[in-house]
């Protein structure tokens, strides 16, 4: 299972990651947008470590929510709301609960992804943070079906996740920003694909 001192660590460690890939999703993101994706991140996740006494010892649904509170009173823009919203709604499905089993968070992760497509309109090939998120939500699913271990399905759902922000290089954008760019935003890794995908990368390492 996954118990809420590791859902602590999880957050904790993305807020680590997201400091040392700030410039590199900055980098991104200028290339097909404004150029603020790392810096949004970073503040909001810095933002959330700042209440890291408060959720300390509280339930996985208070924390969750939590997450998603700060990042929405501090991160603007499309990416902050739609990653606000994944916690929120993840909250929602863990009220309460002391520990996730493989099941509860795949239902965590799924609530929160339709409330992006909800929110966003985004579908996959769309070349959004949607395209990581989607396939890795899947690829939990069928290793559930299948009966792995937790670590082996989280491993295959950052798999999943990378293989799925790789595949945005080639994608016209048609959502956000970068789809104001037309033909031109294809040839480039989309930005929020790359972030989500470090934040189930990070959940396989800490997790397994
Ligand atoms: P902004 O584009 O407002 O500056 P960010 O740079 O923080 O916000 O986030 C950009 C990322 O948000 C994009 O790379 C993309 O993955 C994601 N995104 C933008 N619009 C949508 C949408 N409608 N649905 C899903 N994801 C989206
Ligand atoms: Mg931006
Ligand atoms: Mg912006």
């Amino acid at each position: 299972v996954i118990t809420r001192d590791d859902v602590l660590e999880w957050i904790t460690r993305y807020a680590e990651i997201l400091a040392e890939n700030r410039d590199y999703l900055t980098q991104l993101d200028a290339a097909i947008g404004d150029a603020d994706h790392g810096a949004n991140m970073d503040r909001g996740f810095q933002a959330v470590m700042k209440k890291m006494p408060e959720m300390r010892d509280k339930d996985i649904g208070t924390i969750f929510k939590t997450v998603g509170m700060t990042l929405l009173s501090t991160v603007g823009g499309a990416g902050g709301p739609l990653y606000s919203t994944i916690f929120l709604q993840a909250g929602m499905k863990t009220t309460g609960k002391m520990e996730l089993t493989l099941q509860d968070w795949i239902d965590a992760l799924e609530a929160g992804v339709n409330g992006v497509k909800m929110r966003g309109k985004a579908e996959l090939g769309d070349k959004t943070m949607i395209d990581a998120l989607v396939p890795a939500l899947n690829a939990l699913k069928q290793a559930a079906e299948n009966g792995t271990t937790l670590s082996d399905a989280l491993e295959r759902s950052a798999r999943a996740a990378e293989e799925g922000m790789k595949a945005t290089i080639p994608l016209v954008a048609r959502k956000g920003r970068a789809s104001y760019l037309g033909e031109r935003s294809a040839g480039h890794q989309d930005p929020g694909a790359t972030s989500s995908y470090l934040l189930l990368r990070t959940a396989a390492e800490q997790w397994k």
